[in-house]
């Protein structure tokens, strides 16, 4: 088994792009996205055309749901709702009734995973889970024996060992007997843990690794520009954060 696993691409053509050059290398059994196709990126509609085409699971992020009108975008940050504006204003009928079916969470069948785009706590409420007790905390609401999950943008695997204590990984985690895990897979189109490349994750049988992909940053930028997305949303790409 090796899946490859996409969040958060946030409407990043070049980003989308490059990350799925370097999957095709490797040849997986599968993709599997984990919601966020669009906000604060320029090319919403080529992102979610790309992503049916090419993930074999597909999940609900905050902005899908956003833009689609199924959440509140009013408690968005003023950056995150003018751009879901920006992107209901963009987007073809066809790729908003594509969002708007996307569940909140799935349980690919065999694999003892639980897919979610924020927590499994409330799925619903968009809660992000960025530090170790937090991460303990939601090893309580699933009962598989991985979780997986976007939504913070930082990558990490967290593994709640057989003493009950969280260990956390940022690159690769082996799986060990007795463990369980929850693997955030980072940002495709806006990573923020201080790194501006693109991130996704391998997944194996035995482990989990976060990759990280250089693209095209400055044409994903002057396409922003060009649609008139806010300067903080363009200049935060250089920078990952
Ligand atoms: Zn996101």
């Amino acid at each position: 088994m090796r899946i490859a696993i996409i969040s958060d691409v946030h409407a990043n053509l070049e980003a989308l792009q490059s990350v799925l050059e370097e999957i095709k290398k490797e040849m997986p059994d599968e993709i599997w996205f984990l919601g966020d196709a669009v906000g604060y990126g320029p090319n919403p509609n080529e992102c979610i055309d790309i992503i049916k085409k090419e993930a074999q699971i597909l999940i609900a992020g905050n902005h899908d749901w956003g833009v689609a009108g199924l959440a509140n975008i009013e408690h968005f940050n003023p950056y995150a709702r003018e751009a879901a504006e920006w992107t209901i204003d963009n987007l073809t009928d066809e790729n908003n009734a594509l969002l708007r079916s996307l569940p909140l969470f799935d349980r690919p069948k065999l694999n003892n995973i639980f897919l979610v785009h924020s927590s499994p706590k409330e799925p619903e409420k968009w809660h992000y889970i960025i530090n170790t007790w937090d991460a303990y905390i939601n090893f309580q609401f699933f009962a598989e024996r991985k979780c997986i999950i976007g939504h913070s943008h930082y990558p990490f695997a967290a593994e709640l060992d057989e003493s009950g204590r969280v260990n956390l990984y940022k690159e690769t985690a082996e799986f060990k007997t007795g463990c369980r895990y929850i693997i955030n897979a980072g940002s495709v189109g806006q990573p923020r843990d201080g790194n501006p490349k693109a991130s996704y994750a391998v997944l194996t049988k035995n482990s989990v690794e976060i990759r990280r992909v250089s693209y095209d940053i400055v044409s994903t930028q002057k396409k922003m520009k060009e649609a008139g997305l806010s300067r903080y949303l363009i200049e935060r790409l250089d920078r990952g954060r």
